[in-house]
């Protein structure tokens, strides 16, 4: 079994995965494997993959799995043995989760952790619509998914496809459940805490 840390960082749109993984990958050495990020090169790129992802992204949809689970394959692939993978905005579904499972065992690892952030509803809906930011301030290139109704369509995906996952890895003994709303950097070094050496599960 390989000794890297696997980590699946779980919570609804809005709720800071894609800033907090990126303090993950720097504090634990992991390599960031977000699906949002690689879709949207996918659509900048004009690729088959993002011709297909397009129309359900900009809906507020999920891609549908076989894509998804096939992009995710290729990164994982190309891991080194002893290099963790931080997964973000992956699993989305209980039959990614499934695949994502199966897919490790291949290649003689496993999920070992997962840490869900918990933010509400009003504060996601207030911050999506204030726009993105980076750390210093800058503002990111806004996203066309960022507009409120279909803020509110990916609110309700996350619900019916997404939250099921709690149980998932819950029932597993994997789950971390943390409030999302503090500041990041603490949350950071309480997800750091929380897991234990850093870069290598017990
Ligand atoms: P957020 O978590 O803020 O919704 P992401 O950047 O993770 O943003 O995802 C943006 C969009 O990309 C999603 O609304 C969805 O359409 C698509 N997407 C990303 N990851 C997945 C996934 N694992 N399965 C299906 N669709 C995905």
């Amino acid at each position: 079994m390989s000794s890297a840390c696997d980590m699946v960082l779980l919570g609804p749109p809005g709720a800071g995965k894609g800033a907090q993984a990126r303090r993950l990958v720097a504090a634990l050495d992991l390599v960031a494997i977000g699906t949002g990020d690689l879709l949207r090169e996918a659509v900048a790129e004009g690729s088959s993959v993002g011709r297909s992802a397009e129309a359900h992204m900009r809906a507020g949809g999920l891609v549908p799995d076989a894509l998804i689970v096939e992009l995710v394959e290729r990164r994982l692939a190309e891991l080194e043995p002893d290099t963790g993978a931080l997964f973000d905005g992956f699993p989305r579904t209980i039959a990614q989760a499934e695949a994502l499972d199966a897919c490790l065992v291949r290649l003689d690892r496993r999920v070992s952790h997962v840490v869900a952030l918990d933010v509400g509803e009003d504060e996601i809906v207030a911050r999506l619509s204030r726009g993105r930011f980076e750390s210093d301030g800058s503002q990111l290139v806004a996203r066309t998914d960022d507009r409120p109704e279909i803020v509110r369509e990916r609110l309700r995906t996350y619900r019916e496809q997404t939250a099921p996952l709690l149980g998932f890895y819950a029932e597993r003994g994997l789950l971390l459940r943390l409030d999302g709303s503090g500041e990041p950097a603490a949350l950071c070094d309480e997800i750091v805490a929380a897991i234990g050496v850093a870069g290598h599960a017990s």
